[in-house]
């Protein structure tokens, strides 16, 4: 009997479904790549949906390149390993699941890091920036949530300023009070909060800034208000709203 494979037994839709919080092109286009279990494994790095210097005079062309063909990279790469880690584990049995914790471990890292860099890119286009739409649902929602979009606009650059070392601050969705919340992420993986959908991240490790900025991370968290891409931001809440 032959076996179905994982898009068979899912259908297209769940599939598509599983990487919802991504814009529906590039979930697509992950979920064709991976979803039904490729060579490399189950996650790739897509090309950026923009040139390298099209965020610029804000992000550099650089920082970008080095960003996302190295740094993003490396964290795909990380999480296929992981993966497969788990199928070995698996298979051989026994003592075997002491290995467990630690490949768990490397996969929340890589897994995370890979989700939040491709939401970063999605946040982002060239000519972006200024305030979400009024009538939009997340410009209502911040305004309901927040008070006004510069309040927001406070609060998410503090957080972000704030994160200890190398993290995120990233604007969530949380289904069960119905809410937005600015959360820090430590790393990529600490801190999370089950179910919460995040919609619009910043990347604060030192990698996202420093040839450009130094050490004037302030001055980067607002150069990223300026590229903000409002309209990712609402594809996803949408989607977010709808299952939640
Ligand atoms: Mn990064």
């Amino acid at each position: 009997m032959a076996t179905m494979s994982r898009r068979e037994i899912l259908g297209s839709a769940a599939v598509v479904g599983g990487w919802m919080l991504l814009g529906a092109e590039r979930a697509r286009a992950q979920s064709q790549a991976g979803g039904a279990g490729g060579a490399a494994g189950p996650y790739q790095l897509l090309p950026l949906p923009y040139g390298y210097a099209d965020l610029e005079p804000f992000i550099d062309a650089a920082t970008v390149k080095l960003h996302h063909d190295i740094h993003h990279a490396g964290y795909v790469n990380g999480a296929n390993a992981a993966v497969a880690e788990l199928e070995q584990i698996r298979r051989a049995g026994g003592d075997a699941i002491r290995q467990v914790r630690a490949v768990t471990n490397n996969l929340a890292f890589n897994l995370s890091g890979h989700l939040l860099h491709e939401l970063y890119w999605e946040c982002m286009k060239k000519d972006g920036g200024g305030d979400p739409p009024a009538d939009s649902r997340i410009g209502q929602m911040i305004v309901r949530d927040f008070g006004s979009v510069d309040a927001f606009r406070a609060n998410f650059s503090a957080v972000a300023a704030q994160v200890q070392g190398s993290g995120w601050a990233v604007l969530v969705y949380e289904p069960l009070a119905q809410r937005l919340l600015v959360l820090q992420a430590e790393k990529h993986e600490n801190t999370g909060a089950w179910g919460a959908v995040p919609l619009l991240t910043v990347d604060v490790w030192e990698h996202a800034y420093y040839l450009n900025y130094q050490n004037k991370r302030t001055e980067y968290i607002k150069a990223f208000m300026e590229v903000i891409n409002w309209a990712a931001v609402e594809e996803r809440l949408q989607a977010a709203v709808r299952v939640g």
